[in-house]
Formats: structure tokens, sequence, C-alpha cells
């Protein structure tokens, strides 16, 4: 037994039951509520824009911005690679916010064009819907794919866990300290995109991150289904390419070098009624079965 087969409860060797090749759970198929409609998105994404406002999120922080109904936006590394933690909540009631693990199975565990990302129950409709991807065709021979879903933010808790040290730049302290001039908190804070994230599983199941390939031309450009908070945290883990853990001591001080900005540009479409004429705002799923509860006897 190798060391790495030694540290995971998960087995190396494929066994063969004869089973055929299974489908996917949610396979795409026209005119599914799940799927977004090419066509239209398409348009959005060649559509003429006009920018409005570019967020500068600096390395080791985290930005807040809102962002209309209806309008684009693109996160983009102005500088380099770096790696980026993505959080979404419905502007006027936070308890509705993005739901990493539905849309993982509803789509993949890497995201990309016409991608939707979901909210959480009891609402289930998309937030945003994915118009563009510069990296898109990110997929190497070990597994490693772009803009995950798999892992989440790192956080305080687990680097004192692991290390032993108190830091407090981490992705889910950024997007704290970033959300709260917004009456949010820690709470709010939820499992993330990584977007600029390059990420899979290895033979033994286990998360493995390699480096960020982001260039300063590239861009993750998202379509608002509804009025949003969008909050992105610039990790302390950079690009990436020399991450370990504690923030800046001993081995880990090159980590900072790899440090770089994150930027959210905003963009208005500019013939929004032609563009949009065949969209509508996605409502919640509407259930009524009040999960089987019986109101008061007659
Ligand atoms: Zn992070």
């Amino acid at each position: 037994m190798t060391e790495a087969a030694a540290s995971s409860s998960q087995s190396a060797t494929k066994t063969t039951y004869g089973v055929p090749k299974p489908k996917p759970a949610y396979y795409p198929h026209p005119g599914s509520p799940l799927y977004a409609d090419k066509e239209l998105y398409t348009k959005i994404a060649d559509a003429s824009k006009t920018l409005l406002e570019t967020h500068t999120c600096e390395p080791r922080s985290a930005i807040a911005v809102k962002i209309p109904m209806g309008s684009v936006f693109r996160i983009t590394t102005p500088k380099g690679p770096q790696v980026c933690d993505l959080n979404i909540w419905n502007l006027h009631n936070p308890r509705e916010r993005f739901w990493a693990a539905r849309t993982r199975q509803l789509h993949s565990a890497h995201v990309s064009t016409f991608d939707r990302l979901w909210s959480n129950l009891p609402y289930l409709r998309p937030l945003v819907t994915i118009t563009a991807d510069t990296l898109s065709a990110r997929h190497d021979e070990w597994g490693g794919r772009v803009h995950d879903t798999l892992g989440t933010r790192c956080d305080p808790y687990v680097d004192k866990l692991i290390s032993g040290e108190d830091n407090d730049l981490h992705c889910h302290s950024n997007l704290t300290r970033a959300v709260m001039p917004y009456g949010l908190t820690e709470f709010d804070v939820h499992d993330v995109l990584n977007v600029f994230q390059v990420t899979g599983l290895n033979e033994h199941d286990q998360y493995f991150m390699e480096a960020c390939p982001a260039t300063t031309e590239d861009y993750f450009e998202l379509f608002a289904e509804q009025d949003l908070l969008v909050a992105i945290s610039a990790c302390p883990g950079g690009d990436l390419s020399q991450w370990g853990w504690g923030e800046s001591e001993g081995d880990d001080s090159k980590m900072i070098d790899c440090c770089r900005p994150l930027a959210i540009e905003v963009y208005n479409l500019d013939d929004k009624d032609e563009v949009l004429k065949n969209w509508t705002a996605p409502k919640v799923v509407d259930y009524k079965g009040n999960h089987g509860l019986k109101g008061p006897a007659k």
C-alpha cells in the first residue's frame, strides 16, 4: 500500500461489477427548467454593453458589490493569476443565497458558460447564469478543471486546527468584513464558487488544487437574474502555486508574492428591451405542500 493510499479511506483500485456506465442524474433535455436557453444567453453575451463601474479587490481582502437585475458583470484578474471565492445573495432577502451543493448536482462540479448558480431552499431559482468563460477549455491530465463547487472558502478555524495559528485574512474572514456594511454577518457567508481555481479529485477521491492559470486577459462573466449582493475574496493563497497553512511565517512567506488583486466590472446592456425581450426573472418554486404538516383540526 502506498503512503497516499494509507492516508485515504478510499481505495485506488477500480472494481468492475459489469454494470453499465451510469448517466448523469440530472441529464439536460430541451425545454428543461434547469438549463439556460443557449440562444438567449448567447445573445446576452454578444450584445453591446457599457461598462458602468469597476470595483477593485485588493490582495488578501474582499469586496461586496450590488449588481442590478438584468445587468452583466465580469470577475477579472487584472494583474494575473489569483483565485477568487464568490458568494451571492438576493439583495432584498439575504436568506436566499448561492447553493453550491445543488448547483454541483444540477450542472457539474466545475461550472462554465450556460451553467446557472442556484439559490438555496425554499427558493431554488437561478441567481445568475454564466454567459462567458475564457478559461472554459481547462481540463488537465490529472482531472483538474476550473471554477469549482467542490471545495469551500478557506477559514481561520481549519487553519487554527491544522497549524495552531490565528490568521485573519482567510476568505471566510475577508467575506465577513466585506458584507458587514450591508447588515450581514459571519453566519451569512456560505459555501463558495471557487472562480479561477483548478481543482479535482485524485484516485483516492481526495480534493486537490493546482496553480491558477488565469492571465490579465481572462474573465468570468455572469448575467444577474435578480438584484444581487455579490462578494468576492482574493484568497490569501494567491494563485495557489505556493499554498500552505499560515499567512506569512516560515515556508509560507512565498505565498504573499503570488497574491494579486481581483476586480468586478459591472456592465449595462445598451439595448436591454430588445436583448431581454424573451427573458423573464426566475420565480421561486411554487411548492405548496408544507412538508406534509397539517393545519389545526376543524
Ligand atoms: Zn481562500
